[in-house]
């Protein structure tokens, strides 16, 4: 996104940020993440706040109640542009999606504006502002605290849910029933070995050396299916949906169309389709590669059916290429379906921290 008329070099920096104001910098937790540009897909909104915009374009985004109705409200500021006369602006609607979410560019009368956003639910009106939210989900929780605290009254649906209920993790071991993905050398369908990992990471990621890791690290962790019965994109969404996950780990293995050279292609594939979930596959993809030694095939964006919503961290990992003859057979072997699980484990509770 660019800014007519704005420096170069802060358009770089800031691209398509709002840049808020000296009242909000005084909230340190959130102020680092707030202003990296590498953060910004990770917004959410809370009261009570106003920010000073330094564009006449901007863009927001970040999670309200759905049956909300959402404006903005501009007033420019008077201290850094007193000679211009500018009411305040109450009315440009911003679209909620059914989801609660909402992203939209918004046109500003001048670069320097006083921006709220305004929430009006059950006839109440509020005013919600920014903040960003890469961080782990822990401390995502540990700043919504602070902020409940401090007397901030939260908005946010999702906000309660990260107070009180244990984080929720789903995965979903790939194909099942009538579908069978690929197949290995040796003709043994993609469906068990994705179940095998699958129910090999929930045993993991459930018990630790006989304690129960799941206590400890509060976190609820469900399978989209624990046999080889088919089940549909959409019921494991749904599925997904219906537990509140916070995660969904989609397990596959690769193979390749027919007219690609088998040999050329090795490795471990992470895929994703949100910014905000990249860090998350760019380190998955590290550990399992360091853990295995398998060879990285990758970080990719796709918009799988698993990956694609965004009320969850959704990512879909190919444990590397079932058709190739050597990687194929090293990937099934019980020790490095492990490796590959202790890999990926390390990142999923870093992420819980
Ligand atoms: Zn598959």
């Amino acid at each position: 996104m660019s800014f007519p008329g704005l420096d170069q070099g802060i358009q770089k920096v800031y691209s398509s940020f709002v840049i808020l104001d000296s009242r909000f910098r005084g909230n340190d937790i959130l102020w680092d993440s707030v202003m990296t540009k590498k953060n910004k897909n990770l917004i959410w909104v809370y009261p009570p706040n106003n920010w000073v915009s330094n564009f006449n374009k901007t863009f927001v985004y970040g999670s309200s109640n759905p049956r909300a109705k959402l404006f903005v409200s501009v007033e420019v500021d008077q201290r850094v542009c007193p000679d211009i006369k500018w009411g305040k602006h109450i009315g440009l609607p911003i679209q909620i999606f059914p989801n609660g979410n909402f992203a939209q560019v918004i046109k500003l009368p001048k670069k320097k504006n006083v921006v709220s956003l305004i929430q009006i639910l059950n006839g109440k009106k509020r005013i919600l502002t920014r903040t960003v939210i890469s961080m782990s989900l822990r401390k995502k929780r540990r700043c919504m605290q602070r902020l409940n605290s401090n007397n901030h009254q939260s908005c946010l649906p999702q906000v309660d849910r990260y107070l009180q209920n244990d984080i929720v993790i789903v995965i979903d071991p790939g194909h099942g029933g009538k579908e069978y993905g690929t197949h290995s050398s040796k003709g043994i369908p993609e469906k068990v070995f994705n179940l095998q990992i699958a129910k090999l990471l929930y045993r993991k990621l459930t018990i630790e050396n006989g304690q129960l890791r799941i206590k400890k690290h509060k976190i609820k962790i469900y399978l989209t299916r624990t046999k080889d019965k088919f089940v549909s994109l959409k019921d494991r969404v749904d599925f997904a949906k219906k537990k509140k996950a916070d995660i969904l780990i989609s397990i596959h293995h690769n193979a390749l169309p027919d007219n690609e050279d088998p040999l050329r292609h090795r490795g471990v594939g992470v895929y994703f389709t949100h910014g905000f979930v990249k860090p998350f596959a760019k380190k998955l993809l590290d550990s399992i590669t360091k853990e295995t030694k398998l060879k990285k095939y990758g970080i990719f964006k796709r918009d799988f059916a698993v990956t694609r919503p965004d009320f969850y961290h959704g990512i879909l990992v190919e444990c590397g290429f079932l058709i190739h003859p050597i990687e194929g057979e090293y990937i099934t072997q019980r020790k490095i379906q492990k490796k590959i699980v202790s890999g990926a484990i390390k990142e999923i509770l870093d992420l819980l921290k």
